[in-house]
């Protein structure tokens, strides 16, 4: 596998490949690699002619400093496991590798990241999708690739990512299911800052919404009723709870209390401390 240090190398690389006939696709990543990311590399890997991955943890979707400056790094390690999983080509860079001119992230325009940053993780997280859209379309644009792949995990982003791909028109997003722990907790590269007792703590997460599928399999389709199971799950657990709620994953801009379900997705996200996870569960499968 080979390491380019900038995404200017990377788009010559991917063009070669482009030009020998060969299908391309792209797991765009910040680093910090786990089981989740790789299990995208290695479909990605098996459904393509070459797999390139991204490692770039970018200024623009991070809302809170400390949190950009916590992020774990580890590029050589990240490599490693990229080649080992069979990646052909990855790619870093700076800031100012990535936006031309723009050394400084304040001063990058970033886009509109459309309707379906709405709500959860986009209102509790001001500016997030705009920097992810942003920085997305920016990798989609240096790689061209056929298929990009992304995780479940971040359920949200696969919307505002796939609304992307139908503006941009060139490139089809795979989602792929979230790797967990075998007590259930989300794989993240975040989860790198817990302990073993918070990491033991924040599998209330799933724990909660796994009872929201029980109760939707018990036959309860009333949205703010499965919200309430996961809150009264959570209730017993020490995590600061941000949101548990559940939408139609079809119809994500309808938010009424009162509505019944025919599709849901449970979405929950929470601190242990100083850490913020999120995860999510489809709950009609
Ligand atoms: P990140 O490095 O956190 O930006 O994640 C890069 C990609 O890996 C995104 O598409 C994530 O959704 C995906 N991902 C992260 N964690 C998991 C997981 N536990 N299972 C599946 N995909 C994941």
């Amino acid at each position: 596998m080979i390491l380019l240090q900038t995404p200017a190398e990377a788009s010559t690389w991917c063009q070669a490949r482009r030009d020998e006939g060969l299908t391309l696709a792209l797991v765009p990543t910040m680093g910090a690699l786990h089981e989740g990311h790789l299990r995208l590399v290695e479909r990605a890997a098996a459904e393509n002619d070459c797999c390139v991955a991204s490692i770039f943890v970018n200024p623009l979707q991070f809302n809170e400093r400390s949190d950009f400056d916590a992020y774990p790094r580890d590029t050589e390690r990240d490599a490693r496991m990229l080649g080992e999983r069979g990646c052909d080509m990855a790619f870093t860079g700076s800031i100012g590798d990535f936006f031309p001119g723009h050394d400084d992230p304040a001063t990058i325009e970033r886009l509109d990241p459309g309707p379906y940053a709405e709500g959860l993780e986009g209102a509790h997280r001001p500016g997030h999708f705009a920097g992810v859209r942003t920085i997305v379309e920016r990798l989609f644009l240096t790689c061209r690739p056929d298929r990009a792949y992304f995780g479940q995990k971040d359920f949200q982003q696969t919307l505002v990512v796939r609304d992307l791909a139908r503006t941009l028109g060139f490139v089809q997003i795979v989602v792929c299911p979230t790797v967990r722990e075998t007590n259930g907790l989300a794989m993240s590269s975040r989860n790198a800052r817990l302990d073993a007792a918070a990491r033991a703590e924040a599998a209330i997460i799933f724990r909660a919404l796994d009872a929201a599928r029980e109760a939707w399999r018990n036959g309860e389709r009333r949205r703010g009723i499965l919200a309430t199971v996961m809150r009264d799950v959570l209730a017993g657990g020490t995590l600061a709870v941000e949101y548990a709620a559940v939408r139609d994953p079809e119809n994500w801009q309808a938010d009424d209390p009162a509505d019944r379900l025919e599709r849901a997705q449970a979405l929950i996200a929470a601190r242990a401390g100083s850490v913020r996870l999120i995860d999510n569960l489809r709950l009609d499968e």
